[in-house]
């Protein structure tokens, strides 16, 4: 006899068989999802999120990540073009790469999604879905200046570094421009130092957001400008940047306390969250991802259905072939005091991953 209960069985094994890659076929057509690394916690909750929201949707889904290889990521692209994937959804690795593949893209009729990360040098590309990036640069700024004040006051100037994302990612401008916005200012007014002088994209950019990368950077400029000096604040934009800052930080010495300094962040990722609990991070920007997915795979479901999507943005984000209507969510910054409500009350994080 055919029972609820033997049904939900069934399909719950059928689940798990197809848990990765592909999800079941339910008849609405294929969405193909290009992510770039499993290195960063974020993009594999995007993937997961966004493979459940397609499955009750009633979409297949063929869910690839690059590695943080381009050519991996192209290859699994033109895949998914080649499986007849009726909509793209990509955050790429290098955002000028894909203009090829695009094109064949569009050529077979499917729909392209830029997923937080823009695509650039590209016509081929429909929508935008993402959060105000420069608005999380705008927060991780006055989180600094915010965690200067409290722990450093009477302290003039504050001495302070800073690091950017991948140049070749466009998100790593806007970021650093959001943040410079706020802190230009205390610049001009001698409240803060740039003790090494590194300053702007080209200087303090971090390929790949390699944390490895960003550890050696702070190495040096900690050898080589800080033998006398403490270090008050590090403008940090991704939490695995931030992790090996702290690293850096503390090999020579610092420690959680009054003189640990401020350093910022991105993602809440779990070890940087347990790291904001012990007092060596300040402070992260929380992007809801599951949001991020819901309102993409909705976009997509009514792009597929022959209507216009609901978009929010039309003028930010040049891509410099032309201005790619997006939608933008809106990031939250996160203090030590925000963790429970935010991360763990939201249900992003769970309590116990934080033990
Ligand atoms: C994303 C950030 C992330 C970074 C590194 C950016 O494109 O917007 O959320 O921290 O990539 O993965």
């Amino acid at each position: 006899m055919f029972t609820r209960r033997n049904f939900l069985v069934t399909s719950v094994a059928a689940g798990s068989l197809l848990a990765t890659g592909q999800a079941m076929a339910q008849g609405k057509g294929l969405i193909g999802i290009s992510m770039p690394t499993k290195s960063s916690t974020r993009w594999i909750s995007d993937g997961e999120s966004m493979v459940k929201e397609f499955t009750a949707l009633g979409y297949d889904s063929d869910l690839q990540y690059g590695e943080d290889d381009i050519p991996n990521q192209l290859a699994q692209i033109e895949n998914m073009v080649t499986k007849g994937a009726k909509v793209l959804i990509i955050a790429a690795i290098d955002g000028s790469t894909l203009s090829d593949i695009l094109r064949k893209a569009q050529e077979a009729g499917a729909k392209v999604f830029a997923y937080d990360r823009l695509i650039t040098k590209t016509a081929d590309v429909d929508y935008y879905t993402t959060f105000d990036n420069f608005g999380v640069g705008v927060l991780q700024g006055n989180s600094l200046i915010k965690g200067l004040k409290e722990r450093f006051a009477g302290v003039k100037p504050w001495n302070v570094e800073l690091f950017g994302g991948s140049p070749d990612d466009t998100n790593a401008f806007y970021f650093y421009d959001g943040a410079m916005s706020v802190l230009q200012p205390l610049i001009d007014a001698g409240d803060i130092a740039i003790v090494s002088g590194q300053m702007g994209m080209d200087k303090v950019g971090t390929l790949r957001w390699d944390g490895a990368v960003a550890q050696a950077r702070m190495d040096n400029l900690l050898s080589a400008n800080y033998t006398d000096k403490k270090v008050h604040g590090v403008l940090a934009p991704y939490d695995g940047l931030s992790r090996g800052i702290i690293s850096s930080l503390k090999g020579v010495g610092y420690a959680p306390g009054p003189e640990m300094p401020i350093v910022t962040g991105q993602d809440a990722e779990v070890p940087s969250v347990k790291a904001m609990m012990a007092g060596e991070q300040y402070s992260t920007v929380f992007k809801d991802t599951r949001e991020l997915a819901a309102v993409t795979a909705k976009m997509v479901d009514t792009v597929l259905q022959g209507k216009e999507p609901e978009i929010n943005d039309t003028k930010t984000y040049n891509n410099e072939v032309k201005v790619v209507p997006s939608y933008l969510l809106t990031p939250h910054d996160v203090g030590k005091d925000d963790i429970e409500k935010l991360l763990v009350g939201s249900g992003y994080i769970k309590a116990e991953d934080l033990q």
